[in-house]
């Protein structure tokens, strides 16, 4: 399964496997399903995963973490993404839109990633104490600029990060930071 290879700095990321994991759970599915059972009990969704999957979204970057926005305009809910699981499933709206299929995850290829992920690690971060890779990211912080987290949204080129950087480092740290 997947469109590509995980590769070793993929690990450095928090992807849906990471909550799996968290929560005792196998898979990113197992994990997805685990909580829509829940929200479907509660009536705040109306589907279950169908297991099937139509249509497909991107993913991308937000504090290094790779999630994907839902497709469903009346949504506006985002999810964490898997690598290895490419299958994304809106907890907000059950993929009502969707009827309840998955959308295929695009991820960017391995080569890409690396170019990615070496232009984010450019980027200096003030790191919590606390040792737990999906804390870590959610709490760490820029070490220069709030605008320069580990981010990276599909529609920008890796020359966009780089240049992102390279402005701030020579503007220098705005007042009060
Ligand atoms: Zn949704």
């Amino acid at each position: 399964m997947g469109f590509d290879m995980r590769i070793p700095q993929d690990d450095n990321y928090v992807t849906g496997k990471d909550y799996a994991a968290r929560d005792g759970m196998k898979t990113h599915a197992e994990w997805l399903r685990r909580h829509a059972q829940k929200l479907v009990q509660r009536g705040a969704i109306d589907n279950m995963p169908t297991g099937k999957t139509r249509g497909s979204v991107k993913a991308y970057i937000d504090f290094e973490r790779w999630i994907a926005a839902c497709p469903d305009e009346y949504c506006g809910g985002h999810e964490l993404v898997e690598i290895d699981e490419p299958i994304f499933f809106c907890l907000s709206c059950g993929n009502a839109a969707n009827k309840g299929n998955y959308y295929a995850v695009e991820f960017p290829d391995a080569a890409k990633r690396v170019e990615i992920y070496a232009e984010l690690e450019k980027r200096p971060l003030n790191r919590p104490p606390n040792g737990n890779k999906i804390r870590r990211a959610e709490l760490s912080k820029s070490a220069l600029d709030p605008r320069l987290s580990r981010s990276w949204h599909h529609s920008e080129k890796v020359n966009e990060l780089k240049q992102q950087r390279e402005f701030i480092e020579r503007r220098g740290k705005p007042d009060g930071v």
